[in-house]
């Protein structure tokens, strides 16, 4: 048996890495954590089935979308292991139909109540698994150069990254959440300026040129990446600059805080994150035996993931997960073409 992770030459690929404590992080974050979505609230509309008290819900003057959650008990321990997914999100009543929405509106809804105030978590869980690895492991940035033609790619040392904050002012959109049962709240985009966190990483020798942000999804479809289909943003800083003005009218990208590292011991839920970091190193680890999606990063669960036909290198749970992670795979498809 050997251990990869303590292998001098581990390089760590930050698209994989990314999928897989998205997944982790989302299918057990605290706040939803078996709850099944009852309505949604779309823009223009307000809610059907519960009266909200938020004065900032009423006072909106963006675009706001809303979603009611109900807490489920678990009543098996088949059921408490099972991963919270768009997949199972909807409540029994009303049925889907009834709900219309279509399964790519369910993942956005899924992330965006959970990366509510979720950037500092994912920088958090970015940062616990990293601590897992030797300061001599490496870690692979590939990202697409605008209009997604170009490849960069380039390998560099672990400390080659920091931490930015951007203030966010007058956002464009809000949202909010409502889980009933604990009648907890989360309202996304409701105060004048908030901060955002991201990682930034570095080619050796150059400064901050390429944006890993985990929770962009928190702001709807316009935090997706790779051509408006992924479930997180890694792309130039350049473009990222240009996104931030989609979730912002303004952005300070001047004079954002730089730092290297926050204190995981004042970020919320950090025993859940911890728990998490284990998760994902656990399959990490065992990546040669256990696969993940390249578009959502689940495991195979019901049955094996489909291998990409023409590399054979990259693994996804269905056609549509698949397709959605097409316009970053093509470009690194080793028959791709190129
Ligand atoms: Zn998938
Ligand atoms: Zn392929």
């Amino acid at each position: 048996m050997t251990t990869p992770s303590s292998n001098e030459n581990t390089v760590l690929d930050l698209h994989d890495i990314a999928l897989l404590l998205n997944y982790e992080r989302a299918s057990t974050e605290p706040r939803f954590r078996y709850t099944k979505l009852r309505e949604v609230a779309q823009p223009g509309q307000d809610f059907r089935t519960i009266l909200t008290p938020a004065s900032e819900w009423h006072e909106a003057s963006v675009p706001r979308t809303g979603f009611v959650f109900e807490k489920s008990t678990p009543k098996t321990s088949k059921e408490r292991d099972e991963p919270d997914l768009p997949t199972n999100m909807l409540a029994p009543s009303p049925s889907p139909a009834e709900l219309a929405l279509t399964s790519t509106q369910l993942e956005t809804y899924y992330w965006q109540a959970r990366n509510h105030d979720g950037c500092f978590a994912a920088v958090a869980l970015f940062q616990n698994f990293m601590d897992l690895f030797p300061a001599s492991a490496r870690i692979r940035v590939r990202t697409l150069e605008s209009p997604g033609k170009t490849i960069r790619e380039y390998t560099s040392s672990l400390q080659d990254r920091c931490i930015l904050e951007f203030n966010l002012i007058n956002p464009r959109s809000m949202n909010m959440s409502v889980v009933l049962h604990n009648s907890k709240s989360y309202l996304t985009g409701c105060t004048p300026s908030s901060i955002h966190a991201v990682i930034g990483f570095a080619e050796p020798g150059s400064g901050v040129d390429v944006i890993l942000d985990l929770a962009s999804l928190q702001f709807g479809d316009v935090g997706r990446g790779f051509r408006g289909k992924g479930l997180f943003v890694l792309e130039p800083v350049d473009q990222y600059e240009n996104r931030l003005d989609k979730f912002a009218e303004q952005n300070t990208f001047q004079d954002l805080k730089m730092s290297t590292r926050i204190n995981t011991n004042t970020t919320p839920n950090n025993d859940w994150l911890k728990e998490v970091t284990k998760r994902a190193k656990r399959r990490w680890d065992n990546r040669h035996n256990a696969h993940w999606c390249g578009h959502c990063g689940a495991p195979p669960r019901d049955h094996d993931l489909k291998r990409c036909g023409r590399c054979r290198k990259a693994w996804y749970c269905n056609a549509e997960h698949q397709g959605a992670a097409w316009p970053f795979h093509k470009h690194f498809c080793a028959d791709g073409g190129k």
